[in-house]
C-alpha cells in the first residue's frame, strides 16, 4: 500500500493512503535513500510505500518512491547537511506585492533561479492591485512585460477585491502547488479568499508562526476542494538553499540560457570578458539591465560563499 506525506514532524508523519484514509505513520529502521544526503528522509509531498504496525492503527513507512523533484534547505542540525522541505512539487507560486509591502526584484530574481534549478515551475502572483497607484501600475506593466517576456506568467490579484482569483485559482486546479512569498503579501488571505471551507489553515499558521526561539516550522499539503494541493512552509519563505556555481549561474537564467552558445569563451561569466553576448543582449535590450543586475549581485553572493 502506498500513501502520501502531508505533514512532517521529524519523528512522525501524517500520511493520507491510496484509499483516501488518515493516519499517522513513523519510520522504523533506516531506509535507505541512493545518493542522498539529507538529515531527513521523507518530505511532505513524498509518496511512501507502508506497512502496517501490528497492533495499532499506525503504520510504518518502508520505503519511499524516486521524487520528480524536492526543495531543501540546510540542517539546522548540521550545516554540511541537506533538509528536504518539500518533494514533487509541479509548481510554485510566488506572492509579491508593489506596495505594502515591495518585495524587491533582486529577492524575486533571485527565488526564480532557485526554482529553475530545482526544476520547479514558477509563476510570479502581483497581490493588493487594489492598493496600486499610477506609478505602481506602471512598474507592474514593466514588470508584466520582463517576466513573460522571459517565459514565465505573471497574474494580478487583489485579495481585497475579488480580482483576478478565479485565474489563479484555474491554475491550482489539479496539481500541487508550493506558495511562496514574504509573509505579509497576503497568501494566508489569498487561501482563506479561494477556499474558505479550508479555515484550518490561519489556526495552523499562527500556531506555527516560528515567533518563539525554539519553534521549528513544518511544511504542510492541504488538499484543495475539486483536486489538487497547496503546500506552504511556514517561516520559510525563500526555496531555501541550492548549490549553484558561479559558471552555472547563468544557465538559470532563461534568457541567459539560449545565448550562452554565443559568447567569445565559454567559460564566460558575463561581466568583463570580451565578446561577451549576454553583455551586448543587455546593450540591445534583449536582456533588461535589471535582470542583469540580479544576475551580477547573486554572482557576487556565490563569490562570498553567500548563497
Ligand atoms: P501572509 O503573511 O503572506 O500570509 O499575508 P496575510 O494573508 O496575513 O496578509 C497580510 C496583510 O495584508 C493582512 O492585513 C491582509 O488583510 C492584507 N491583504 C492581503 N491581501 C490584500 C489585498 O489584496 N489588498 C489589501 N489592501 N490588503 C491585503
Ligand atoms: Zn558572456
Amino acid at each position: 500500500m502506498t500513501a502520501l506525506v502531508y505533514k512532517s514532524t521529524g519523528s512522525w508523519y501524517v500520511i493520507k493512503t491510496e484509499d483516501g484514509v488518515w493516519a499517522n505513520a513513523r519510520i522504523k529502521g533506516k531506509l535507505k535513500i541512493a545518493g542522498l544526503t539529507s538529515s531527513n528522509p521523507i518530505a511532505v509531498g513524498d509518496r511512501v510505500v507502508l506497512e502496517q504496525e501490528p497492533g495499532s492503527d499506525n503504520y510504518i513507512i518502508s520505503g519511499v518512491e524516486d521524487r520528480r523533484n524536492y526543495i531543501n534547505r540546510q540542517s539546522p542540525a548540521n550545516k554540511n547537511q541537506h533538509h528536504i522541505i518539500a518533494a514533487n512539487l509541479d509548481q510554485t507560486l510566488l506572492f509579491a506585492t508593489l506596495k505594502s509591502p515591495r518585495t524587491s526584484t533582486g529577492f524575486m530574481d533571485r527565488f526564480l533561479v532557485t526554482a529553475e534549478a530545482y526544476h520547479v515551475p514558477a509563476i510570479v502572483v502581483f497581490n493588493k492591485l487594489d492598493l496600486y497607484e499610477a506609478h505602481e501600475h506602471e512598474v507592474l506593466a514593466a514588470m508584466h512585460d520582463c517576466y513573460e517576456g522571459i517565459g514565465y506568467q505573471v497574474m494580478g490579484i487583489s485579495v481585497a477585491t475579488g480580482e483576478g482569483l478565479d485565474a489563479v485559482k484555474a491554475l491550482l486546479a489539479g496539481k500541487t502547488t508550493l506558495l511562496s512569498g514574504h509573509s505579509g503579501v497576503g497568501k494566508s488571505s489569498f487561501i482563506n479568499a479561494l477556499f474558505p471551507e479550508m479555515d484550518l489553515r490561519t489556526q495552523e499558521v499562527s500556531d506555527w508562526s516560528g515567533k518563539g526561539l525554539h519553534t521549528t516550522t513544518f511544511a504542510e499539503m492541504f488538499d484543495l476542494p475539486g483536486g489538487g494541493a497547496i503546500i506552504d512552509t511556514p517561516g520559510i519563505r525563500e526555496l531555501g538553499l541550492v548549490d549553484i556555481s558561479r559558471q552555472d549561474l547563468s544557465h538559470y537564467f532563461p534568457e541567459m540560457r539560449d545565448r550562452l552558445n554565443d559568447c567569445q569563451f565559454n567559460n564566460c561569466l558575463h561581466v568583463n570578458e570580451p565578446g561577451c553576448a549576454i553583455k551586448a543582449a543587455v546593450v540591445d535590450g534583449d536582456i533588461t539591465e535589471d535582470r542583469y543586475v540580479s544576475y551580477v549581485n547573486l554572482l557576487e553572493g556565490i563569490q562570498e560563499n553567500r548563497w
